[in-house]
């Protein structure tokens, strides 16, 4: 079932989201539902808050960048295969020098900036049969997972931008808010007179 996805401006998309246990309602629905709607919007990644869900699961399928030519062929190999689901992640290390790299949120569409992250991660999480997790990823996987893992911290890439910038975007995420925008998927709008 595709679900619709908050746009930027709703309150659970800044709040710190909680951990969830394996007796949680209706998991495997739940990610089901979570890749569907992410696959019917186009993305890489969707976590639980962008559905409006305060807790510590998203999902991750960076296949589409697999198709960049500039890629080498271990990346695109890597980049295909890296579908996963995060529940209850923890970034325990962060590192490697800065690079840029233009975000876009399906919570905040149209809207892209080039936001600095370290390329090297590594986290421990549990995955779809609460097994638990420890990976080293850098580059694209690494990026997407720090995108995500932003969103159950209440942290959005806007978040992440100069306060120039930040103003010079103002009135596109005003829009936003109040569903004055044009999108291809259900989306859910917190200051909308009527949601569509
Ligand atoms: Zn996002």
């Amino acid at each position: 079932m595709i679900l619709p996805i908050v746009a930027y401006g709703s309150p659970v998309l800044k709040k710190k989201a909680v951990e969830i246990s394996k007796d949680y309602p209706n998991l495997e629905e739940l990610i089901d539902n979570m890749f569907e709607t992410m696959y019917n919007a186009n993305g890489v990644g969707l976590a639980a808050p962008q559905i409006g869900l305060s807790i510590r699961l998203f999902v991750i399928d960076a296949k589409p960048f697999s198709q960049d030519e500039s890629l080498t062929e271990s990346e695109v190999k890597e980049l295909q295969d890296f579908k996963r689901v995060f529940i209850n992640p923890k970034i325990i290390e962060e590192k490697g020098v800065e690079w840029d790299f233009n975000e876009g949120c399906l919570s905040i569409p149209d809207v892209h900036e080039d936001i600095f992250r370290k390329p090297e991660i590594k986290i421990e999480y549990q995955d779809q049969n609460f097994d638990t997790k420890i990976e080293t990823l850098s580059g694209l996987p690494a990026r997407v997972v720090q995108h995500e893992y932003d969103h159950i911290e209440g942290v959005l890439f806007t978040d992440r931008i100069s306060n120039l910038k930040k103003r010079l975007i103002k009135s596109r995420l005003t829009n936003i808010t109040k569903g004055n925008i044009d999108v291809g998927y259900k989306m859910k709008y917190p200051l909308a007179k009527k949601n569509r």
